[in-house]
């Protein structure tokens, strides 16, 4: 249904926008060993999204790095005093609570709807079967 389709594109859409954000760092990849201006768990872009094949051992050496994520929705400049720094951050958060209400609705109504949907397959299924026993019985 298309209601369900794009509330799982919009609630898709939010987890990528608040997930976490790797920082990176420059260097060579340790899969392809290209010299790349932003590494991440040292794996260039295109060892990550998969357009160069992973070997094993990158993969194993990639598996046990530390983790270089930092939280989405906090900060860059961190030198900027603490009134400075959490100002923009308050109209910001309302924003997104606000979104997060209207994609929670958004939701729950796409659920509303598919509910009734089943519930009218049931009843549309129930009523077949009803006709075909009332055909059955008069010999059709
Ligand atoms: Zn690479």
């Amino acid at each position: 249904m298309a209601v369900d389709i794009e509330a799982e594109h919009i609630a898709a859409g939010i987890r990528r926008a608040t997930a976490p954000i790797p920082i990176g760092a420059p260097g060579e990849c340790d899969n392809c060993g290209e010299d790349m201006p932003r590494l991440v768990d040292g794996l260039c872009a295109r060892c990550r999204d998969g357009r160069i094949p992973m070997r094993p051992e990158a993969m194993r050496r990639a598996a046990s790095r530390e983790p270089t994520l930092r939280p989405s929705l906090v900060p860059i400049s961190v030198s900027a005093p603490p009134a400075a720094r959490e100002a923009p951050r308050r109209p910001m958060v309302a924003l997104l609570d606000g979104i997060a209400n209207l994609l929670a609705e958004h939701i729950e109504h796409a659920e509303r709807l598919a509910a009734e949907r089943d519930a009218a397959i049931e009843r549309a299924e129930t009523a077949e079967a009803t006709l075909a026993s009332i055909k059955a019985a008069l010999g059709q």
